[in-house]
């Protein structure tokens, strides 16, 4: 039996046994796919949002600005990128600088440090490509931007090595509470604690449910994106908003971690939580507002679209509560629950403490990770060096990225580890390039394939039935 178990490994759930990993618990963490960060995480604006936007006085404004202040430290102990690129919301007329100037007071009682409100030519000076009809900003310096599920593979990754459990492809049909605690139920497997941990995302009502609560629901809200290729990312600098909307903080322009340019997300009320299609009207929305933004955006560099689901609590708030005894839902985490994540870790913790479970600190808790882009970072020389080492980090098998073998095998073989194409593509960044895996793809195969010991045949693109090769023609040689 475990001390905890914490269903869903999105970024909450990520956070939430990082933190737990830091104590003498035993934790195990469990999802329904094949890979952790598969839900909201996977597909989001990346954004570390300062924290002006939340309403004062809720736990979202608190529990933002708070993790917004850990994310920095967080991520340099897990070797994630992070950007302290700083976010303006520009307006063009009087009723969005009336906007801006609530965002401003709304900001400051939260307790967002050097917020700042610009003119137009302030804003003209800090970000020139900005349309020109713009006329006043909110300057956020302390926003900033990640990868968010770089992240969440990272925090369970760390989590792992401190010794958490994480158990895959285990979809959670069942809670039974019995004297002890709880027996969590899939369809093949179970497992028993006595404190869960509901991060179950889009499905936290159905979880709750299961236990007895039926106090919320949660509804999908769909966000679509367009990315543009890397030659666009220095269009902006900032991250660029226009003034927010009743459905959030409207479609925004960023530029990414890895250099790319990201505009989105649209905001549209759906019923199927598994819709992740995009749309034509999706994309004619986005284009249609970003124009307004930013001058001369070129749009024929676009080299992907994706759509990410908001979970929609329907409160304006977080919903962390108990939904039973030692039962804990954390539900309705919408947008800024990456940015909150940690902080919302921290206090998930301190309603653990509260129920009189002891938390008492690991001696040896280990905060750092090695980072996924620890190759491309290292100068000559120490390329040169690792690869008298180890040969394979000389072998560049995705070139768009450039990215090698050693890598690869990395991501293989560290925790959490990548079984399918797709959990290789998200740690590594191959296969995200230009030719969006064309050429590499048939040679990760193989080497995932070598190293889990298993025919290439079996190797799935992202679990499931999602097998890649259904045969050999030549028999079976190896490339
Ligand atoms: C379009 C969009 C834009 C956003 N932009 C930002 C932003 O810029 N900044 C920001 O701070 N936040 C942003 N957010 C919000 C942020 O993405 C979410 O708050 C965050 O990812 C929620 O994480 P989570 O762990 O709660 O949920 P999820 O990431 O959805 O994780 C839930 C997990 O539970 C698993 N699960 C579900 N049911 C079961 C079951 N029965 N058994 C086992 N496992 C199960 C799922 O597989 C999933 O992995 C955005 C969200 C969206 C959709």
């Amino acid at each position: 039996m475990y001390d905890i178990v914490i269903i869903g490994a999105g970024i909450v759930g990520a956070m939430t046994a990082r933190e737990l990993s830091k104590y003498l618990l035993s934790v195990c963490i469990l999802d329904k796919e094949s890979d952790v960060a598969m839900g909201a995480t996977k597909a989001n604006s990346a954004i570390i949002h300062a924290g002006y936007d939340p309403k004062e006085g809720t736990l979202k404004a608190r529990l933002n600005v708070l993790g917004s202040e850990m994310m920095p430290q967080i991520a340099e102990e897990l070797g994630v990128r992070y950007i302290n690129n700083g976010s303006l919301v520009i307006g063009f007329n009087d009723e969005d600088a009336e906007k801006i100037k609530t965002l401003y007071r709304r900001g400051i009682a939260n307790g967002v440090k050097k917020l700042a409100l610009l003119d137009k030519d302030e804003l003209l000076n800090l970000e020139s490509n900005i349309s020109k009809n713009a006329v006043c900003a909110l300057y956020a310096p302390t926003s900033g931007i990640t990868c968010p599920y770089e992240l969440a593979i990272a925090a369970i990754g760390n989590a792992m090595d401190n010794g958490v459990d994480l158990k895959l492809n285990f979809k959670v049909e069942e809670i039974k509470k019995n004297e002890d605690g709880y027996e969590v139920i899939s369809s093949f497997e179970s497992v028993k604690a006595k404190y869960i941990i509901n991060a179950a995302g889009l499905f936290a009502d159905d979880i709750a449910k299961m236990a007895g609560d039926t106090s919320f629901s949660i509804h999908p809200r769909k966000g679509e994106y367009l990315l543009l290729d890397k030659e666009c990312g220095s269009l902006v600098s900032h991250t660029i908003f226009g003034t927010p909307t009743e459905k959030g903080k409207g479609i925004l322009i960023t530029p990414t971690v890895d250099g790319n340019l990201l505009l989105g997300p649209t905001s549209v009320d759906i019923t199927d939580k598994t819709d992740t299609s995009t749309t034509f009207d999706g994309i004619e929305t986005i284009l249609s507002q970003v124009n307004k933004y930013v001058n001369s955006i070129p749009f024929n560099r676009v080299i992907t679209s994706f759509s990410g689901l908001r979970a929609v609590g329907g409160t304006g708030d977080f919903i962390i509560k108990f939904s039973n005894d030692n039962f804990i839902s954390v539900a309705g985490i919408e947008s800024p629950g990456l940015s909150a994540a940690p902080a919302i870790a921290r206090y998930v913790a301190g309603m653990l403490k509260e129920t009189g479970i002891r938390l008492e600190k690991k001696k040896k808790f280990n905060p750092y990770r090695k980072s996924m882009h620890f190759f491309k970072n290292l100068s000559d020389e120490e390329k040169n060096r690792l690869i008298r080492e180890n040969r394979k980090y000389a072998r560049i098998v995705c070139r768009c990225e450039m990215v090698s073998e050693g890598e690869i095998i990395d991501a293989i073989r560290s925790n959490p580890k990548a079984t399918n194409l797709d959990a290789v593509k998200r740690r590594t960044r191959s296969g995200m390039g230009r030719c969006q895996g064309g050429f590499c793809s048939p040679y990760i195969l193989d080497i995932l394939s070598e190293e889990l010991k298993i025919p290439v045949e079996h190797i799935t693109k992202s679990g499931g039935a999602s097998n890649i090769i259904i045969g050999r023609t030549k028999g079976g040689e190896q490339w």
